[in-house]
């Protein structure tokens, strides 16, 4: 099951990361994201994957963080971050699909019934 896969995947990363301050010893709870073109340093939550630009934090180097000079601090409270699909999202997301892929007798809606002949009835759409 890939899903479960990715999931220890995920938990291994964060429980390896330690803060990056030089010295700094702590396991990271947090996320440190420098925006360039705008000037912000976004922190938040530990992010799943190191990237280029991020910097992990401990708790403590987390609350103590002053943004450079002309830069403004962003904190995101953990609620605050779209974690993602959750698995009823995907689950509504999958009947989606199967609706999509039915024959649909809704499709009939969209014509009227201009004539009928026999057991033939002559339809023309509603758009027309
Ligand atoms: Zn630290």
């Amino acid at each position: 099951m890939p899903g479960a896969r990715n999931c220890a995947r995920y938990r291994r990363l964060v429980k390896g990361r330690r803060c990056s301050r030089n010295a700094c010893t702590r396991p990271a709870t947090a996320t440190l994201t420098y925006v360039y073109a705008d000037s912000t340093a976004v922190l938040g939550p530990l992010a799943t994957y190191a990237e280029p630009h991020c910097y992990d934090l401990c708790a403590e180097h987390a609350e103590r963080l002053t943004a450079p000079r002309g830069w403004e601090v962003v904190r995101l409270a953990p609620d605050q971050v779209d974690t993602g699909p959750s698995p009823d999202d995907l689950e509504a997301l999958a009947n989606l699909v199967r609706e999509a892929g039915r024959p649909t007798p809704a499709a009939e809606d969209s014509m009227v019934e201009v004539n009928r002949r026999g057991h033939l009835r002559v339809l023309r759409s509603v758009e027309d």
